[in-house]
């Protein structure tokens, strides 16, 4: 199907054809936003197969997100004509991690179906830990512990590595409740994120066979977005790329924006020394943004101190400027960019129709989320919520997923806390003591205390009748996981009826309550991809991302950090606004640090643009139910003016420039207190002084697209496809993201189109 011998090498410059030729030894790219260099790097890999220097399985390629793995999995498919045998080691430090600590979790004291913890779970376990030391909780707050413990591990400390300048931590009991903590998690045949890593670091440092054998293993390592890697990361990078030194990472300095999460920026600018001899590839000419966008964006960046530097250059001239815009408040503008989306859907002054599917909504802070899902609910926009509150996280669905993860692993005692007594069994606090006792006792898991308890007639009545159907019930859900005849959709269906959590939320009246039970239906629905619970299970600990996908368009809304890597045609940055975006807590500090984490975030954000970028704020906007009045971002000032078009609000001097016009002019009342408020405010008048320069506004000129061929969906009907569990068969019917396929041993069946692969030839 190649029309040219190696088409992915002709698609590249120069620069980012060294890169990928240079296969042997280290390999630093270090460029800029949309410079290609996840592409060079998806590029790299299917030189690598193509070469026969590895094989899918010997290559290990970290991306900082699942979605971001899938699709370079899809590219370097499409790249290579083929499809390839699956690339086991592509994902992201967490997804490979849990992979290689399943397979030597007992060398870290875990058993290989140890459960991973949220965030939820960590907490219960630190108030249980802190309430046993007789610790003040109210004082000295559970979250406050969880955010040192993950700190320290991402720097790689285990408890007995934690220095002495950290002694002072959580009122001296820091390492103490840390080490703690961690025998607990062992105790419960659990571990949490942080975890994953560290468990492999520790690993690979006791253990030189077993970190030889994967240097021997991993023939060629790459990863994206270095810049963002952590302490544990970076030295399970370097443990792992010793022996070879085949190492390949890319990043930009100026798109670090993991600082507050223990990155380390200087992990990328250290490279050189950590790898002598390293070939560093610079890459200069960005492909993805018109000059205006880009000049806004190096605008921006150029406030920082201490950068590398780069330029960056684009052919595309022309477009439109950014544009700005200022709002009375946050509900205005999630009005005018919901209509600005509508008319950018049907084409509007000079500019091409676009699909929701082009458009997002990147969002400093997550609860500027609710003004615009509220709007777009209200207008019926399609929209999707990408990283934010997330579907996983509701109550009704980590209920479910804790009678999975108990079914899966009955040593799971969270779990077990979680839904003992969800739907209410009469088991009330004196009745969960007793079990908690009788565990204690017997030196048990909390299930198996329960049992012990009902047999031991401990826990007496209904209360005691009912816990013991539980027992028998999860006993028995736990033997189905093994039977062939039932589906684990189907024994979802079952554990969700027979435990009555379905009748529960049947049987309440609360307005949320049907919302819920589709929620129900959504998880079970989820399943479908996956091979068995414990798969599914292990999925969804790892998603960071909200992954349920319905077909059509939509519009996606997500915060700054979701959005790294992404690239959109049309991007809207709402909510610039000092307090918010810079953050509060970063003007607060002392130091530059955190405004310049803040203004690389900026950056990011700007430069996911194509060719239509739309910076806004609002004088006043409601926070967790509280009013409060604001100026606009002390980065607005720092935007070049000759990029920047300023656009006369809605409801003020009487519209007259696009949606403006839709809402003639706002009350007078709203008007005299916008102007008092945000247009009074230097930023503002800064900004009215140079829009009276602006020109007429003028029809966009049409620039060539870069078209994004390997977007276009990969499968047709009649196409022979190969499927991890069901083997080959044809496409007979596509829908969404499912498709129907005749397989040649298994039957016709739905499946998920992300685990269905194009004919291996
Ligand atoms: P970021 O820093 O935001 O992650 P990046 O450097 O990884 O950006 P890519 O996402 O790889 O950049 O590329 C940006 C866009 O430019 C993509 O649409 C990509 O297909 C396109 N592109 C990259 N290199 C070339 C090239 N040599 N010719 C044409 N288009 C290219
Ligand atoms: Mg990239």
């Amino acid at each position: 199907m190649a029309a040219r011998p190696a088409p992915y090498l002709d698609d590249l410059n120069e620069a980012q054809r060294a890169a990928v030729e240079q296969l042997d030894g280290p390999v630093l790219m270090l460029a800029g936003a949309g410079t290609g260099k996840t592409k060079a790097l998806t590029a790299r890999i299917v030189h690598l197969l193509v070469s026969g220097r590895a094989r899918p399985n010997e290559i290990l390629s970290v991306t900082f997100t699942n979605k971001a793995a899938r699709e370079m999995k899809t590219r370097v498919g499409r790249m290579l004509g083929q499809q390839i045998e699956g690339m086991p080691w592509l994902g992201t430090f967490h997804a490979i991690c849990v992979k290689l600590l399943r397979r030597h979790a007992e060398l870290v004291g875990l058993k290989s179906n140890f459960t991973i913890l949220d965030t939820d779970d960590q907490l219960r376990l630190l108030k249980q830990l802190i309430a046993a030391n007789n610790i003040d909780e109210k004082r000295w707050p559970a979250r406050q512990l969880l955010g040192l413990i993950d700190q320290w591990k991402n720097r790689a400390w285990v408890p007995s590595k934690v220095p002495a300048s950290e002694a002072s931590a959580y009122n001296h009991r820091g390492t103490e409740l840390y080490e703690q903590y961690q025998a607990r998690l062992r105790e419960l045949n659990a571990c949490d994120f942080g975890d994953l890593l560290l468990h492999m670091v520790t690993i690979f440092q006791a253990h030189p066979d077993v970190l030889e054998q994967y240097q021997r293993w991993f023939r060629y390592i790459l990863v994206d977005e270095y810049q963002d890697t952590n302490v544990a990361q970076y030295l399970w990078l370097r443990l792992l790329a010793g022996g070879h030194k085949n190492i390949c990472c890319v990043g930009d300095d100026d798109q670090s924006i993991y600082g507050w999460r223990g990155a380390e920026v200087g992990n990328i600018l250290r490279f050189e020394k950590d790898f002598p001899g390293a070939h560093v590839v610079r890459l200069e000419q960005n492909y993805r943004s018109t000059a205006h966008i880009l000049a806004a964006a190096s605008g921006v960046i150029r406030g920082n101190e201490g950068r590398l530097g780069k330029e960056l250059w684009t052919e595309a001239e022309g477009g439109e400027k950014v544009r700005l815009i200022g709002h009375w408040d946050g509900e205005e503008e999630a009005r005018w960019i919901g209509e600005e989306i509508e008319s950018l859907q049907k084409g509007t002054r000079g500019i091409d129709p676009h699909s929701l599917d082009d458009m997002a909504i990147l969002v400093r802070a997550s609860h500027q989320m609710r003004a615009f899902e509220d709007r777009f609910l209200t207008i019926g926009l399609p929209y999707r919520v990408i990283g934010g509150p997330r579907f996983y996280e509701r109550l009704e669905i980590r209920d479910a997923m804790a009678y999975f993860r108990l079914v899966v692993s009955p040593e799971d005692d969270l779990a077990f806390e979680r839904i003992v007594n969800t739907p209410k069994r009469g088991l009330g606090d004196k009745a969960q003591q007793t079990i908690q006792a009788t565990a204690r006792e017997f030196g048990v898991t909390l299930l198996e205390g329960a049992r012990i308890a009902i047999d031991e007639d401990r826990i007496r009545g209904k209360g005691g009748g009912q816990l013991r159907m539980l027992c028998e019930n999860l006993a028995r859900w736990g033997r189905m996981t093994g039977d062939k005849d039932v589906t684990h959709m189907e024994l979802a269906e079952i554990i969700l009826d027979e435990s009555g959590y379905t009748t529960m939320w049947q049987n309440d009246k609360t307005p949320e309550a049907p919302g819920r039970l589709e929620n129900l239906k959504e998880l079970v629905k989820a399943l479908e991809g996956f091979e068995n619970l414990q798969g599914f299970l292990e999925h969804v600990a790892l998603i960071m991302d909200n992954e349920t996908e319905e077909s059509g368009a939509k519009v996606s809304i997500m915060t700054l950090h979701a959005a790294k890597g992404l690239e959109f045609p049309v991007v809207f940055l709402p909510g610039w606004e000092d307090g918010l975006f810079p953050s509060q807590r970063s003007m607060d500090e002392s130091g530059l640090k955190g405004l310049e984490e803040e203004r690389r975030l900026a950056y990011v954000g700007i430069t996911r643009a194509e060719e239509l970028c739309t910076i806004s704020f609002a004088g006043n906007r409601r926070v967790f139910g509280q009013w409060q009045s604001a100026l606009p971002s002390r980065f607005i000032d720092e935007l070049p003016e000759a990029h920047v078009e300023v656009l006369t609000p809605p409801g003020l001097y009487g519209g007259g420039y696009g949606a403006a016009a839709a809402y003639g002019g706002g009350s007078g009342i709203e008007t005299r207190a916008a102007e008092a408020n945000v247009y009074n405010s230097p930023g503002w008048k800064r900004l009215q002084q140079r829009s009276s320069q602006r020109p007429v506004s003028q029809p966009r000129e049409s620039r060539t697209q870069v078209i994004d061929l390997e977007a276009v969906s990969a499968f047709e009907m009649g196409q022979r496809v190969f499927h991890q569990k069901f083997g080959y068969g044809a496409i007979t019917g596509i829908e969404g993201d499912k498709l129907e396929i005749a397989f040649e041993k298994a039957g016709t069946k739905k499946v998920v189109a992300r685990f269905v692969h194009a004919e291996d030839d």
